[in-house]
């Protein structure tokens, strides 16, 4: 049983310790990673990219839609014939 207790403690104390990561805006500087991209553009569709630090701040970004790439009245990424 008190193993339980401490490993519950040590769980409670982790927590605590990203909590107050998280909340200290002022003196830490947010170093994201490289965009993942979350949802492909499409030819009429936006998709949308994310990248995250460390502390657990995430920025999202949308990918504008990459709009149709008409050849000879076909678009020759999806097919497309308008
Ligand atoms: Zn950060
Ligand atoms: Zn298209």
């Amino acid at each position: 049983m008190k193993k339980i207790f401490v490993v519950l403690l040590a769980m409670l104390m982790l927590v605590n310790m990203f909590a107050l990561t998280a909340c200290d805006g002022d003196d830490h500087t947010h170093s994201y990673g490289s965009w993942s991209v979350t949802s492909n553009a499409t030819c009429t569709t936006d998709g949308s990219r994310s990248k995250s630090c460390s502390c657990g701040d995430i920025i999202t970004e949308t990918i504008p839609a990459t709009g149709h790439n008409m050849v000879g009245g076909v678009c020759t990424d999806c097919g497309a014939t308008e």
